[in-house]
């Protein structure tokens, strides 16, 4: 893996953190709620599983400004697109036209939710496309969300590697 091409593509992306990939965070018996907590974190203990929901606070930008300190599994995740550039499967060019395109879908879907009144973004898009659905039903909202969805399952969230890729 190329590290600082990794950090690159993730300083330039942020889904993973933004409340668009995942809508919470579990977190996992290594880690220390009551430090997480000190820090500022929000941990919902009531299920058996703590966990902390996205957007995540500590995300600045496509930073986290608690990265020597995040829980285990912020360390752990790589996206398939960085899985495919550890793999030598593609290069970071290539990752960040992915990106790129992720963020333009959300980007426009942003848009549509603003222009719909809602300013809610301390909740996932998951959450405020349900929300906005429910109130003003929205067959182009509905479609880019489910675009979206399928964009970002094909491209960030698989595990699998092929043996070639697609352009
Ligand atoms: S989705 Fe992938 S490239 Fe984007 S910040 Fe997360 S790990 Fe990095
Ligand atoms: S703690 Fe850091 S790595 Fe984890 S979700 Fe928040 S911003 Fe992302």
């Amino acid at each position: 893996m190329d590290a600082a091409a990794a950090s690159r593509l993730c300083t330039a992306c942020g889904l993973c953190c933004s409340g668009v990939l995942f809508e919470i965070v579990k977190l996992q018996p290594e880690d220390s709620i009551r430090d997480l907590e000190k820090l500022g974190m929000q941990i919902n203990r009531k299920k058996t599983e703590p966990y902390f929901k996205q957007p995540c606070r500590f995300l600045d930008d496509c930073t986290c400004t608690i990265y020597q300190h995040r829980p285990t599994r912020c360390c752990r995740f790589e996206c398939f697109q960085l899985k495919l550039l550890a793999a030598g499967e593609i290069d970071e060019a290539k990752a960040q036209s992915k990106i790129d395109e992720a963020r333009r879908r959300v980007a426009g879907i942003q848009s549509r939710l603003e222009k719909a009144g809602d300013t809610r973004t301390e909740d996932s898009l998951t959450e405020r496309v349900e929300r906005a659905l429910s109130s003003l039903p929205d067959e182009s909202m509905k479609a880019e969300m489910r675009a979206l969805k399928i964009y970002l399952e094909r491209h960030f969230r698989t595990l699998a590697l092929s043996t070639h890729c697609e352009s």
